[in-house]
């Protein structure tokens, strides 16, 4: 038993003065200081001592409640990713290509979050990527759809049927970045419709006559100019007149405010992150990277404690010192030790604890997450180097004991993989709408031409082997409310617990005094839900 010390400051003392003589508060003081702390369950320290206990997963224990004196919506989630970027909401989605490309990168960014755009692809694919993030201004389209003059009416309406939008600006190359020479409505093609009209110019119906606003107008500028021009449409045009952007009436309404978004410091755009191999022609696709705008690489490597991931983090950070790194994947102490006096940034934590993963099926290597999760953010700590529990997240309360356990925030996969945001078309299977999710070590995604192989194998081996499958998550809808949904559930633990933030948290476990204990198989049944005849599990309204 230890004793409430701690207790005394703060708080209480004003609340004396104005009630108790000093005589009276002394001895009441003095009462409160020897009355011992229930010391209850476990430290952190003899939860994951290993004569106690083999490694633990998420599952394996709980943390115990502490004291309430505060809402949840007080509770802040700002935390550190790398040794100099913060973020205010803990939560990365993943570097693989059935969750992380542009939509994803950006809503994880507006949210407060950070994406980790994949490298399963081209070089200039991912590049243009990483651009269109960080040219993204929330209400203005960047990349809109764009015909030339000589595109006939039958490609408009083609475009409509398809994508079910009109208004389609007219450049003289077809494309962004080139003179705007008109627009096309609805109202120019809806009655065209006899075959010798589909085949008709859209520079002999474009409208003309238009109302456009310079380049780097705000917003609420351009909203207002788009009322008052009674428009569909408002092109933003540089000063030679070349189309840089465009803002929609159909999307006022949907324009909204994310106060919680992720920037660099005194910039506008959104911070973005970016995988790449430790393959040493990867610095190719690095430069490519960084000059399109990049803020922080990922080292995708498996098994992270390498040459090849010294000599690029050195590499990296001797090239582009203004880029942070977060290297791994590590799992022990003696490989974080390893990227951590070759200059991460931040590591990357979990091997063989993914939803697609079989790792430590395969290779017989790997750690239980949370132990994992524990020990190395237990050594990273000392040299302030921020961890990132990747993989084995199932649920909210997950999150949660990830960070408990030390981590500044949780990289996703199969999560965030089901979201309208996540890459791919949703489809139907036994009446559930689903979308494809797939382990970059699965045979089908090492198959495809892009990169991802390089985490998994080297050119020489003749047998690919696979580390991961290849499935199907359910529908999780609009990134924007799931987010919301982890934050809050988020918010709602660190509550239970008694902490008002992530740095408190990682704090009191590592002073002991937030507590945990060990959960039994029935004591996990126990905590699920059960006895009943049947249910429906819905998550958040
Ligand atoms: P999830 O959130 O449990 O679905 O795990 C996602 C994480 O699994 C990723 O961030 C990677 O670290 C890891 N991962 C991705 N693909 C594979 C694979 O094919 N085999 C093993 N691990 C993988």
């Amino acid at each position: 038993m230890s004793k409430r010390s701690f207790q005394l400051l703060g708080g209480p003392q004003n609340e004396c003065e104005a009630t108790e003589s000093n005589d009276q508060m002394q001895k009441r003081l003095a009462t409160l200081i020897s009355t011992p702390v229930l010391e209850d369950g476990l430290a952190a320290q003899e939860l994951f001592d290993p004569k106690l206990s083999g490694g633990l997963t998420y599952n394996d224990f709980l943390i115990l409640p502490g004291f309430i004196d505060f809402s949840a919506q007080a509770v802040q989630l700002e935390s550190q990713i790398t040794k100099n970027f913060k973020i205010k909401t803990p939560f990365i989605s993943s570097p693989m290509d059935t969750v992380t490309e542009t939509a994803m990168a950006i809503h994880m960014a507006l949210n407060g979050g950070l994406g980790v755009i994949h490298h399963n692809q081209s070089v200039e694919a991912q590049a243009a990527m990483v651009r269109k993030v960080k040219k993204f201004e929330n209400g203005f389209i960047t990349d809109p759809f764009c015909f030339g003059p000589n595109n006939t009416v039958k490609d408009v309406i083609d475009v409509k049927e398809k994508f079910g939008f009109c208004g389609i600006p007219i450049t003289e190359t077809g494309k962004m970045d080139s003179k705007l020479v008109g627009i096309v409505t609805s109202r120019d093609v809806d009655f065209l419709t006899d075959k010798e009209d589909l085949n008709k110019l859209l520079k002999d119906v474009m409208t003309t006559d238009l109302v456009v606003a310079p380049e780097g107008i705000s917003l609420l500028e351009a909203n207002k100019l788009l009322k008052k021009s009674k428009k569909g449409k408002l092109p933003i045009v540089d000063k030679q007149g070349n189309l840089k952007s465009l803002l929609a009436r159909s999307d006022l309404i949907k324009t909204r405010d994310y106060p919680l978004a992720s920037k660099i410091k005194n910039s506008k755009q959104l911070m973005v992150a970016a995988a790449i191999s430790t393959h040493i022609e990867d610095r190719i696709r690095l430069k490519a990277l960084v000059e399109a705008g990049l803020d922080i690489v990922v080292l995708d490597s498996s098994q992270g404690s390498s040459t090849f991931q010294i000599e690029m983090i050195k590499f990296i950070k001797q090239t582009y010192p203004h880029i942070e790194v977060i290297a791994g994947n590590v799992v022990t102490q003696e490989q974080a030790r390893t990227l951590i006096d070759a200059g991460a940034d931040a590591l990357r934590v979990g091997m063989g604890s993914g939803s697609i993963c079989i790792t430590q099926e395969v290779m017989a290597c790997g750690r239980p997450q949370a132990t994992a999760v524990y020990k190395v953010a237990q050594y990273a700590r000392q040299f302030g180097v921020p961890v990132i529990a990747d993989g084995g997240i199932q649920n909210v309360g997950q999150i949660t004991k990830a960070l408990a356990l030390g981590a500044s925030a949780v990289m996703m996969g199969s999560l965030l993989a089901g979201t309208t945001e996540s890459p791919g078309a949703y489809f139907y299977q036994e009446g559930k709408r689903l979308k494809h999710y797939r382990g970059m070590g699965s045979l089908e995604a090492m198959e495809t031409s892009g990169a991802a192989g390089k985490r998994y194998y080297s050119e020489e081996d003749k047998t690919k082997v696979a580390q991961g499958v290849s499935g199907a998550v359910v529908d999780k809808g609009d990134i924007k409310k799931f987010l919301s949904y982890l934050f809050t559930g988020l918010q709602h633990g660190l509550q239970d617990i008694g902490v008002k933030n992530l740095d408190t948290l990682r704090k009191n476990v590592a002073k002991g005094t937030v507590r945990f204990e060990k959960r039994t198989p029935s004591a996990q049944a126990e905590g699920g839900v059960h006895g009943l005849y049947s249910f429906e599990k819905r998550l958040f309204a």
